[in-house]
């Protein structure tokens, strides 16, 4: 397999809350919710320990068995839990939460699985690529950030909106009717979107953090086939690298609202042929 793959943290003094990891045969990509400073969660571990330590199960899962990508999260999560659930309050509203991406090729085809907000890109060689991605977080943010997106990110009125819109979509995680996201709720595996692709249709599939996809979703800078090019071309850390030019070009979100000017970014890209 040929694999490359970026990842940067939104600033140097702030551990990377994304995690990323391959194995011969598959690609794991998670995004820790990040929880701003002065808010609760119930966890002494925190969120890059969470989206790491899931991430590392969810590889050391799909060397082990062959079994349903949902099962492999299922397992995984009520791992983790298992690791701080006597130490830990995981009935709190913000206990650590992470998206995760998946790719695992078997003989004959490429499985993929999507919970939450990152992104898989799959190139099978028509004028447009696949993408695989689950809008519920997205959907139920909408209904809530009208405030948050009026005011210029960086201030501390922004900053107390932010963590009113945190408290809020506390309440709609995983649960019906809201978003579903890997946490303590083995259940979210369930709620998973997958699907699978015949290997010999795929040229690449890239999976990105939604810190690397914002250079499409967000900032419609560049189209999904464009974004791809980037990447096969000049390789995530240059994609990288183009979202960092272009949120410093609006540093206060006044063009582009987002939560955070900078956040943790990760792109992998798996070339097939
Ligand atoms: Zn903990």
């Amino acid at each position: 397999m040929r694999l490359t793959l970026a990842t940067d943290p939104a600033s140097p003094d702030r551990p990377n809350e994304d995690f990323v990891g391959v194995t011969s045969g598959a690609v794991v990509l998670l995004d820790g919710a990040g929880i701003p400073s002065g808010m609760e969660s119930g966890c002494s571990h925190g969120v890059a320990w969470y989206a790491r330590t899931l991430g590392s199960t969810l590889l050391a899962e799909v060397t082990q068995s062959a079994d349903p990508l949902t099962e492999l999260l299922t397992r995984s999560i009520k791992a983790v839990v298992s690791l701080h659930d006597f130490t830990c309050d995981l009935s709190h509203p913000g206990t650590p939460s992470a998206t995760v991406a998946m790719l695992r090729r078997t003989d004959d085809t490429l499985e993929w699985l999507v919970l939450a907000d990152s992104v898989i890109v799959i190139d099978t060689g028509t004028a447009e690529p696949t993408v695989l991605s689950d809008d519920r977080l997205e959907r139920t943010g909408a209904l809530h950030r009208t405030e948050l997106d009026a005011l210029p990110s960086g201030t501390p009125e922004h900053s107390e909106a932010l963590r009113r819109y945190i408290e809020i979509m506390r309440g709609h995680r995983n649960r019906e009717g809201g978003f579903w996201v890997a946490s303590a709720d083995p259940l979210a595996a369930e709620r998973s979107l997958t699907g699978s692709v015949p290997t010999e249709r795929v040229r690449s599939a890239a999976l990105l953090s939604d810190g690397a996809s914002r250079l499409t979703d967000l900032f419609g800078l560049v189209t999904w086939r464009q974004l791809l090019d980037l990447l096969t071309h000049e390789g995530p850390h240059e994609l990288i690298a183009q979202v960092r030019a272009a949120e410093r070009d609006d540093p206060y979100g006044s063009h582009r609202p987002r939560h955070k000017t900078h956040d943790d970014a990760t792109a992998a890209l798996w070339t097939f042929r």
